[in-house]
This record gives structure tokens, sequence and C-alpha cells, in this order.
């Protein structure tokens, strides 16, 4: 029987709900469990791929081509199940489903209605995850509880176990417990409050995870599960982390999380093998290089627009044994100031993928500074999108080139509609989305990296490397690394005679993990590396040592 682990969260939103839920399938798949991932999201919206990146952060895309929610990155990153279409569903997709039903007279004429058949159809994308092979399914319920947006989602996993026994679920609350500086001590009221709301709507949480900034004292423990129906052992302190987010499954483990799940569950399994993850914080612990590494965007000052970006590059991080400095800067601020001074410290220039026009040429800026000052530079995107339209512009002659999603009219389309493209006016979910097969040219800086000639990585974008002027790119040096299999769609490009340039059209950030860095990321780190060693280099050459 397929266990069940609901997570909900309360007090505030931003709390961490991804991070945790995604921390808990790591640490029960470190015992042996088999564990599958989903996240429901409150918001109309059908899916996050038409959102603002400042309402929303980061679309994360999944291998079959969905735009999902950012926490299923975390999921990726921590968890190994495979994650689908399945693992995450908005109001919007279950209201668009039980309307279609409505419209072909599925339900007979009855009156539809938010009880039962809105929760029905929340209960059975719930089962659908459970189908498969596995042991547990953790269902994050985004927003806070106390939303009216959640109440359908609320009350359809309060209806979960009596369709499949009480003893296969788990409901896991995740609270707030502030520190007051002026009373100088933590506050439980809204911890209480927060499950209050819970228990009205018929939910008892098993277990409360307190994020707390400072330790929660024996008494407060107490008056916590006191007052929200607990035993002690059931509440569990979650303590800030400000070193990094791989100390929060280990202060979990500590705290005895996995194995009140275990046995609330009855599942039989073995101690956690925690080591991948010690041997993680070893490494950011005792750094043998320290590098920095720009990331120019049009989002730069959102901490969450370029997530997966500011992971991978931390995982590289780990793989190297290097501590990642990473710069957030504005593609609009390179126009006003010049690359020179905001970019010339970095050992590494990264430039993400993105849409609309604002802070492009600032974009193309910096590929043109990275490329001129041999620093190692990867684009991804819309990042390789510019190094095509640069390189178009400096080295051969092609004034005004652009991208036609910019300039309509430009005399030099380098980058331009995909073909499939052409006619489609719907905006969701009508990209070019998802895991694509790629091939390497021999002899490039991607194919090293990879190791392999084969690759899939995946993909959302609605422009392409336009093939018109494929020869004359090649016949002014640049290297076409990577196509898609039938060698119609270009999908790397690099610049020869240059420490690292490397330029894809998809997105390698969905495939890093912390265990196992992208090997992109991992070259361009190494890369960056090297040049702040020949830098330091150069420098102590430039001073000589005093005479003794
Ligand atoms: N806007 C570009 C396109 O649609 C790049 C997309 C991206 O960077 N994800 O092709």
């Amino acid at each position: 029987m397929t266990k069940h682990i609901f997570v909900t969260g309360g007090v505030v939103s931003s709390i961490g709900k991804g991070l945790t839920s995604a921390s808990i399938g790591m640490l029960l798949e470190a015992r042996g469990l088999r564990v599958r991932m989903q996240k429901l999201d409150p918001y109309i919206n059908v899916d996050p791929g038409t959102m603002s990146p400042y309402q929303h952060g980061e679309v994360y895309v999944l291998d079959d081509g969905s735009e999902t929610d950012l926490d299923l990155g975390h999921y990726e990153r921590f968890t190994n199940g495979p994650l689908t279409r399945d693992s995450n569903y908005t109001t919007g997709q279950i209201y668009l489903a039980v309307i279609e039903k409505e419209r072909k007279g599925q339900f007979l004429g009855k009156t539809v209605q938010v009880i039962p058949h809105i929760t029905d159809e929340i209960k059975s994308v719930i089962r659908k995850v459970g189908e498969h092979d596995v042991d547990v399914v953790i269902t994050e319920i985004g927003g806070t509880v106390g939303d009216i947006e959640s109440l359908p989602f609320l009350e359809a996993i309060r209806q979960y176990p009596l369709d499949v026994g009480k003893e296969n679920c788990l409901y896991i609350h995740l609270t707030l417990v502030p520190y007051l500086k002026a009373a100088g001590e933590l506050k439980t009221k809204p911890t209480q409050h927060s499950v209050g709301h819970l228990r009205q709507i018929g939910i008892q949480p098993d277990i409360l995870i307190c994020r707390c900034e400072q330790p929660i004292s024996r008494e407060d423990r107490e008056k916590i599960a006191l007052f929200c129906n607990l035993s002690p052992q059931a509440v569990i302190e979650e303590r800030d982390k400000d070193f990094s987010i791989y100390e929060v499954p280990l202060s979990l483990v500590n705290n005895g999380l996995d194995e009140l799940i275990v046995k609330r569950l009855g599942l039989a399994s073995s101690p956690p093998d925690l080591e991948p993850y010690n041997d993680i914080l070893h490494r950011l612990r005792n750094p043998q290089h320290e590098i920095s590494i720009a990331v120019v965007g049009k989002y730069a000052e959102h901490k969450d627009a370029y997530k997966s970006i500011y992971e991978s590059l931390d995982h590289a991080g780990i793989h190297h044994h290097a501590q990642v400095r990473i710069g957030r800067i504005q593609s609009a601020d390179i126009e006003n100031e010049g690359p020179e001074r905001l970019l010339s410290g970095f050992d590494g220039i990264l430039v993400p993928g993105g849409f609309g026009e604002r802070g492009i040429e600032g974009k193309v800026q910096a590929v043109q500074y990275a490329r001129e000052k041999e620093i190692p530079f990867f684009g991804i995107c819309l990042g390789m999108q510019c190094a095509v339209i640069e390189f178009g512009r400096s080295l051969m002659g092609l004034e005004g080139a652009h991208s036609t999603e910019f300039d309509k009219n430009t005399p030099h389309p380098v980058i331009c509609l995909l073909n499939e493209q052409r006619e489609i006016t719907q905006m969701g979910g009508t990209m070019r989305l998802g895991a694509q097969p790629a091939k390497l040219a021999a002899g490039t800086h991607a194919q090293s990296a990879y190791g392999q000639t084969d690759i899939v990585e995946r993909h959302r974008h609605r422009y392409e490397f336009n093939n018109v002027y494929r020869q004359q790119f090649e016949t002014h040096g640049m290297t076409f690394a990577g196509t898609s299999p039938d060698g119609q769609l270009v999908e790397i490009v690099e610049v020869p005679h240059h420490p690292w340039f490397v330029a894809v059209q998809f997105h390698p950030e969905f495939k890093s993990k912390p265990t196992k860095a992208h090997p992109l990321f991992a070259g361009f780190i190494q890369a960056a590396i090297e040049r702040r060693a020949r830098r330091q280099k150069k420098t102590m050459a430039a001073e000589p040592s005093q005479p003794v």
C-alpha cells in the first residue's frame, strides 16, 4: 500500500516548504524507500509558464516538457524519483479538467460543485502519482493555511485517509515560530492559530516542523505540543541555516524527523545513508579555490528568477572543491555603466535564458567583453542567441544583426522563429519544450565536458539559430559543437581560440544535482578556476618578493 505524506505551510509564505519537502524525500530515499514528489499550487494560472519571473521566480521544465513550479527543481535536485506532468497541478488545471468533463456531459446532468467534483479531481491526481512502483508519495500544498484559494486542496487531503486508510497518511505542517527581540522569547501563538485553523477544517497534523531563528526550549516544545494536540516528540525544530541548504536535511535527521515518519507510517527501512550529503558539506566547508561568476540577467535582483542556475553553479563548485561567489548583474546596468566597470573582477561570465527586449544590448555587451577579454563564458538559451548576435555583429560585419524576437525588421535575422512555431498563436505550453537529443562534434569543449557524443537536454524556446547563416558563421570561425541528430537545429556554439566559450540553446541547469554537477557547469567552473590561477600568477610575477 502506497503511503502518503501531505505537507502544508502555516503563518507566512516563503517558509521553505519546497526545500523541507525535498529534504524529507531525500531522507526517505536515503533509507532505501521509493519516493515520488508532487506539488499542488492554489493559483488559477494553468501553469507558471506564462507568469512573470517577478511573480513566480523561475519556471522549471521537466523532461516531458511540462512547465512547473520552481519547487520541483528542489525535488529533482534532492531526490531521484521521476517527475512528470502529474507532479505539479494548479487550481487552474484542476478546474479546467472538471469544466472539460462538464462540457462533455460526463456529470450526467448533476450540479457540478467544489465538493465533491473539484475535490474528487484533486484526489485523483494525488492517486495517480501513487500508482507507480512507489513506497511514499509526498504531496506539498502550496500557499499558506488560511488562504481562501487552498481550501479545496486541504479539503481533498482531509478526505484522502477516508479512501486509503488513516494508517497510510501523514500530515506534516511546517510553521514559523518567530523570535521577538523586544520580549527576548520565541512566540508560539501563530503556530497555535495555524494548527487551530487546520483542525477547524478537520486536519490534525501528525508532525509539526517549526522554522525558527533560535533553538526551541523543552518548555516551548511542550507548550506547542499541548496546544496543538501532539506529543512533544512530534514537534521538530528546523532552525535557519545560513551556511548551506544542505544542512537542512542533516539537521532534520538530528532532530529525529525521518525516524518519526517511518515509525508513524509503519515503513520498514534501514537508517539513512547520509554520506553524500556529509561529503557535500565537507567540501563546502573546506574549499581549495575561490572564484567569482557574474550572472548577467534581466531579473538579476530577483533571487528566484535564475534559481536553478545559481544552484548549478554551486554544484559545480562542490564538484571542484571551489567556493563560487555569484555576482548578480542587471543587464540593463551594463548598458548604462559599461561592461568594464561591472564585469572586470569576475572569473567567469554567464548569460542565462530570458524573454523580452529589456537589457538585451547589455547582454550582448557582456558576451563581447567575455570573448575579447578571454573570460570563460557560458551562454544559456537567450544567452546563446546573444552570443550569435554578438559574433555576427562584431566579427562578420553583420551590422544590426539580431533576433526577430526583438527586431522584426533586422537586416540580418541570425536568430529567427523555429519553423514549428510559425503558426502558433496560443501562449501557454506551446514553446519547444522538454528533453531533446543532440549530437556533439568531436574536439569541442562541450564534447570533452560530457565525455560522450550523444546527449539529451531540456529546452524552452521559440527562436533558434537561422541556418541561412550557418556557412557564413563557420567560415568566420564559430564552431557548431552540437546539433539536433538530423543536423537541422543548432544546439551548441563555441568560439575557438578562447579558454572556454560555450553557449547552448537548451537549459543544462535543469539537470544538475548537488551530488552530480552538470558536465557543462563543471567545465565552466574548471575554466574559471584556471583563469583565477593564471591571474594570481601574473600578479605574483608583477610583485617580486621583498629582498630579505
Ligand atoms: N526568448 C528566447 C526564445 O524564445 C529564449 C528563450 C529562453 O531563454 N528560455 O527562443
